[in-house]
């Protein structure tokens, strides 16, 4: 394995290190990473492997059986010439600043250079590392499905994501309190592999303005341009200024995209905000089920609801403003800052407005397009409508019969009954707006569906899917784990053979622990 892999490893050549080797608890100055060794686990298990990351990365199928492949993504070996190490960062948890974060349980392997791509290789779970601060390092099975799952679907879905190259077990127990109220109690240890481009967060940055080391927060940006914002040019103000307004381009169009699938991440603190726009660290996000602007999946944030979807683009802008915090001292002027930021609402509105065209299969634009969806944003919630099946089922309506519309759409009401009176008449009405305005466009009824499809995802990871792979899982059995990723590697074709998985949310998972309810207890 080691002679196939090209192994290029940058940050941890290029980016100061802290000098200090011992793996212990501390805060870490003037240096963006710690070296560290995995743990070494009881018992390693490759439970899952995705071909198309083997692929990415020049390994294949074959590889993946051999016991290096296991011992290296478990961390029970280390290739020789690669120093493992883990990252230096800070955030803004829940609005708060938290001083030294860092990577506490993930550990990076090596970076790969295979078809003209980078791949940073890391561990999640692998054990403590000098910014574990009191906990211990390591992932359990739920949430190491999840993220497996979940990252790649993800990028099946068109949305920018790190990845993820396979799911084992430790052999570990590792003990978790999952809904914080004092019964802790022993799960399956577990490790994910994931891979990005970088691993670089918002928080990465804030860490080094926050001690007003400017000098290493100058290497960082600066490598940052180099390597992964190349074609800025040569870093210099002018270039910051670019490099800041890529990130915020990159961030909103990532924002956009969990709008268009229902995507709710659940803890958008700045060290979750990746600097490259990929959706990063997959704790406890959900996916709309019943369409609602208020849900959020996250208990811990069940009191204000910071991050629930309809504010995911608003807390997008508030991260970009801590981000542009964090590097003004390398520009010195706010001027200009403050002008991209303020540019961002009218951003935020066009590409939302762009995005929600699509979903209804509009390809022009009209003025009155506004109106038709902010009151479809407003009647899909009078009534718990299902998100996913509305928008699938939406591209059969057709604009002869406006008075079929609830019909079409009628599998995503979780109530079908609640759809009288005064909500029936909105939609009826909603509907003769949507079917004059579908007659102002020019293509077909054939090439609308299409395009409406391919926008509108039939599956996602509902999040009793998931539930569903953990149960078994603990039990000891794994293949649904593929089933789903099998399933949601092309979420949208029709697949009629997974049609059973083109449901609504069962009624036995509306307030179970796992699927309606998560907790950062990972
Ligand atoms: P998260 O909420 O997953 O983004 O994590 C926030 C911070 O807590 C990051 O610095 C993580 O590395 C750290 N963290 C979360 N879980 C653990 C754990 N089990 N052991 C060590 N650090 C952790
Ligand atoms: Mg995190």
């Amino acid at each position: 394995m080691q002679k196939k892999l090209n192994i290029q490893d940058k940050l941890n050549i290029k980016l100061p290190a802290d000098p200090i080797v011992e793996n212990t608890r501390r805060q870490v100055k003037e240096a963006c990473f710690s070296y560290v060794t995995p743990k070494k686990t009881a018992k390693p298990e490759l439970l899952h492997v995705s071909g198309e990351m083997l692929d990415n990365i020049g390994l294949t199928v074959d590889d993946a059986k051999t016991k290096v492949f296991v011992d290296v993504l478990t961390g029970n070996q280390v290739l020789s010439n690669t120093n493992p190490y883990a990252m230096c960062y800070g955030g803004h948890q829940f609005g708060n600043w938290a001083g030294q974060l860092g990577d506490g349980r993930a550990i990076n392997l090596f970076e790969v250079e295979h078809n003209n791509k980078n791949w940073a290789v890391q561990l999640k779970g692998a054990g403590a590392t000098p910014y574990s601060r009191t906990a211990d390092g390591l992932a359990v099975l739920r949430s190491s499905i999840r993220e497996y799952l979940c990252s790649e679907a993800m990028h099946h879905l068109g949305v920018p994501t790190t990845r993820a190259l396979s799911l084992s077990l430790s052999g570990d127990e590792v003990l978790r309190d999952v809904l914080y109220n004092g019964n802790p109690a022993y799960e399956k240890g577990a490790i994910v592999s994931r891979l990005a481009e970088s691993f670089l967060r918002f928080g990465s940055y804030q860490i080094f303005a926050a001690k007003q080391d400017d000098k290493t927060l100058k290497t960082l940006v600066d490598y940052t341009i180099n390597y992964h914002f190349k074609d800025l040019g040569k870093p210099s103000k002018k270039t910051y200024l670019v490099f800041f307004k890529t990130v915020l381009d990159r961030t909103l169009d990532m924002i956009i995209h969990w709008q268009r699938v229902g995507f709710v991440h659940g803890v958008m603190n700045t060290d979750n905000m990746s600097i490259l726009g990929l959706t990063i660290d997959y704790g406890p996000y959900g996916w709309l089920e019943g369409y609602d602007h208020g849900w959020t999946p996250n208990t811990t944030d069940k009191q204000f609801k910071r991050y629930r979807f309809g504010a995911q683009l608003d807390i997008g802008l508030w991260n970009l403003f801590q981000l542009a915090n964090a590097i003004y001292p390398l520009i010195g002027e706010s001027k200009d800052l403050e002008a991209l930021l303020n540019g961002y609402h009218k951003k935020a509105d066009e590409k939302y407005l762009e995005m929600m065209r699509s979903k209804l299969g509009l390809m022009t634009e009209t003025e009155t397009d506004a109106a038709l969806i902010f009151g479809l944003e407003e009647i899909l919630q009078l009534t718990e409508t299902d998100m996913t099946i509305f928008f699938r089922s939406l591209s059969q309506f057709s604009s002869n019969k406006p008075l079929k519309g609830i019909d079409v759409v009628k599998e995503a009401f979780y109530v079908m009954s609640e759809v009288t009176g005064e909500i029936k008449t909105k939609w009826e009405a909603w509907f003769q707006q949507y079917a004059k305005r579908l007659i102002e466009e020019q293509s077909s009824p054939e090439t609308r569906k299409q395009k409406m499809n391919a926008v509108n995802p039939k599956y996602v990871l509902r999040n009793y899917m998931a539930q569903l792979a953990i149960d078994e899982a603990n039990k000891g059995k794994y293949q649904l784990i593929d089933e789903l990723f099998q399933l949601l590697k092309k979420p949208y074709n029709e697949q009629p053979e997974y049609q059973k998985w083109f449901v609504k949310r069962p009624e036995w998972a509306r307030h179970k622990v796992g699927c309606s309810m998560l907790s950062c207890s990972s």
